[in-house]
C-alpha cells in the first residue's frame, strides 16, 4: 500500500487557500500524500506568484496541485464581486469535482483517496466525498465563534431576532453565551441589507452547510482552544487545530496569489524593535480613495515607521507618503508579524491575521468591513484586550486624528495593551507545543488518515 492520499478543497479565495495549504503542508510533513485542487484562476496566480529563491520549499511532489475550471471570465474584478463567485464554486465546481475524482480512481494505478478536506463552506464537496463512499472532514478558516453563530441560527430566529429568511427584526447587541464576544444583529455575517438577494443566497447556504457538515468524520477548525474556550463549548463537535503551520513549516510563498516582497524584511531590519506600524487590509481591496487618504495622514502625524500592503486595492497617495513608509503590494506577512520591529497591527480583522498578530503578541488597531471580522474585532478589543477598534464618524469615515491618537495609545509608555498581547501569544504557543489541545486534535487526525 502507497502513502495515505487526501484530497483538499478550498474556497476558491485567498483566506481560504492559504489556511488550508499550511494544513497541506503539515500533513505532507507527516508522510501523507496531498492533491490540492484550486480554481484555474488562482492555480494560475499561485504558479506565477511562486519566487524562484531557494526559500521556497514546494514540498516536492507530496503536494500535487491540481486545477479545474470556475466557470467564469478570466477577469479578477468579476471574482472580487462575492456574490458572483460563491455562484459560479455552487453551480460549477461539484461537477468538476466529482469527474476529478471519478477519473482519479478509474486510473490504473491511481491513487486512492484515504479522505476528503473540504472547506466547510463548501457543503457540496462533504456530499460529493460522501456519494463515492470517501472519508470525509471540513475545515474552517474562521473562528469557531463565526461556526457556532451558524449552528445557532434556528435558535435565533425562535428568539424572534432574525426572519426565516435572515434579515434582523430587532437592531441589537447579542451574546450566544457569556464570554462570547458580542454579535450586532445587522452585522451578522450573512447580513447584506443592500442586496437581499445576495443575502438570502448566503443564508440559505449556510444552511445547507450545516447540514451537509453533519455527516463529517471531522470539524477541525483553524483556532485555539483557549482563545474561544465559550464558543467550543457551545460546540463540542468543533476541534481547534490552530493556528494552523505556525510551527510546522519553514516560510513559503506556496498558496500566495500576489508574488511576495521580501525586500520589506530588509527594510524591517533596519528599524528600531517594535518601533513599525504594520498596515495590512487582507486580500479584498475595499478601502475608498478617501479613507485611504485619511489613514495616510493620520499615520503620517504619528511619525512612525510605516508598512503598509496595498494588495489588490488602490495606493495611498503617494504625495502623502513620506520616505519613513515603506510600500508594498504584498508581503510574507507571517514572518513580518513575527519581525521584532513591529509595535501593531492595523487590521481589518480577517481571521487568517486575527491569528497571525495574536501568535506574534502584537496589539491591533482593527477597522473591520463585513462578514466574521466584526467578531474577530469584538475578540481582540473585547475579549482578549489586545486591541483598539478606530471609530468611524458620522460620514462612515476613520479621521485622521482618530488614526493617530489610537495608534498613540496603543504604542505608548506603559505598553498595557504588548503586555496582554505577549499573554496571548504564550497561550497559543502552548496550544500547538507538546501535549496542547491543537497539537493532540492534530496528532489524532493524521493518526485516523493512517488507519
Ligand atoms: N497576507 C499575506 N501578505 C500580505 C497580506 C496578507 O501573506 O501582504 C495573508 C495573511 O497572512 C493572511 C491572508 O493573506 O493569511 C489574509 O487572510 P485574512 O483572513 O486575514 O483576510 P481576507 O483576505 O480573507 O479578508
Amino acid at each position: 500500500m502507497g502513502r495515505p492520499h487526501v484530497m483538499v478543497i478550498p474556497y476558491p479565495a485567498q483566506g481560504h487557500v492559504l489556511p488550508l495549504m499550511s494544513f497541506s503542508r503539515y500533513l505532507a510533513y507527516q508522510g501523507i500524500q496531498i492533491t490540492f485542487i484550486n480554481t484555474e484562476f488562482n492555480h494560475n496566480l499561485i504558479i506565477n506568484s511562486l519566487s524562484k529563491s531557494s526559500h521556497d520549499d514546494y514540498m516536492g511532489d507530496r503536494i500535487k496541485l491540481v486545477s479545474i475550471p470556475d466557470g467564469l471570465e478570466d477577469s479578477p474584478e468579476e471574482r472580487n464581486i462575492p456574490g458572483k463567485l460563491s455562484e459560479s464554486v455552487l453551480s460549477f465546481m461539484p461537477t468538476k469535482v466529482e469527474e476529478l475524482i471519478e477519473r482519479m480512481i478509474s486510473e490504473r494505478d491511481g491513487p486512492i483517496i484515504s479522505c476528503i478536506v473540504a472547506d466547510q463552506s463548501l457543503g457540496w464537496a462533504i456530499e460529493v466525498a460522501a456519494k463515492f463512499g470517501i472519508r470525509r472532514a471540513a475545515f474552517c478558516p474562521a473562528a469557531a465563534a463565526t461556526m457556532v453563530l451558524g449552528f445557532s441560527i434556528q435558535k435565533l430566529v425562535d428568539d424572534g431576532l432574525i426572519d426565516p429568511d435572515g434579515t434582523p427584526r430587532v437592531n441589537k447587541s447579542i451574546q450566544l453565551c457569556p464570554a462570547m464576544p458580542k454579535m450586532e444583529t445587522d452585522k451578522f455575517v450573512w447580513v447584506c441589507l443592500k442586496n437581499r438577494e445576495s443575502q438570502r443566497n448566503i443564508f440559505q447556504l449556510m444552511l445547507q452547510n450545516n447540514k451537509s457538515i453533519e455527516s463529517t468524520d471531522w470539524l477541525l477548525c483553524n483556532s485555539v482552544y483557549e482563545l474561544e474556550t465559550a464558543a467550543f463549548g457551545l460546540s463540542p463537535k468543533i476541534l481547534p487545530i490552530g493556528p494552523i503551520g505556525w510551527a510546522h513549516s519553514e516560510s513559503t510563498s506556496l498558496g500566495s496569489f500576489l508574488p511576495q516582497d521580501r525586500d520589506c524584511l530588509d527594510w524591517l531590519d533596519r528599524q528600531i524593535p517594535g518601533s513599525v506600524v504594520y498596515v495590512a487590509f487582507g486580500s479584498f481591496g475595499f478601502m475608498s480613495k478617501a479613507q485611504l487618504e485619511e489613514l495616510a495622514i493620520g499615520l503620517e502625524l504619528t511619525k512612525r515607521p510605516v508598512l503598509w500592503v496595498t494588495g489588490s486595492g488602490d495606493q495611498p497617495p503617494l504625495k502623502l507618503v513620506s520616505d519613513r513608509v515603506k510600500l508594498v503590494r504584498w508581503a510574507p506577512q507571517r514572518e513580518v508579524l513575527s519581525h521584532r520591529a513591529i509595535g501593531c497591527f492595523v487590521s481589518h480583522c480577517g481571521w487568517n491575521s486575527t491569528l497571525e498578530g495574536a501568535e506574534n503578541g502584537i496589539p491591533f488597531l482593527c477597522i473591520p468591513y463585513f462578514a466574521d471580522q466584526f467578531i474577530n474585532k469584538e475578540y481582540i478589543c473585547d475579549v482578549w484586550k489586545i486591541g483598539l477598534g478606530l471609530e468611524r464618524d458620522e460620514r462612515g469615515m476613520v479621521p485622521r486624528l482618530e488614526v493617530k491618537k489610537k495608534i498613540d495609545e496603543i504604542m505608548g509608555d506603559d505598553g498595557e495593551y504588548k503586555k496582554r498581547a505577549m499573554m496571548v501569544k504564550e497561550i497559543v504557543v502552548k496550544s500547538i507545543a507538546k501535549d496542547g489541545i491543537s497539537h493532540d486534535n492534530l496528532r489524532k487526525f493524521v493518526k485516523w488518515i493512517k488507519s
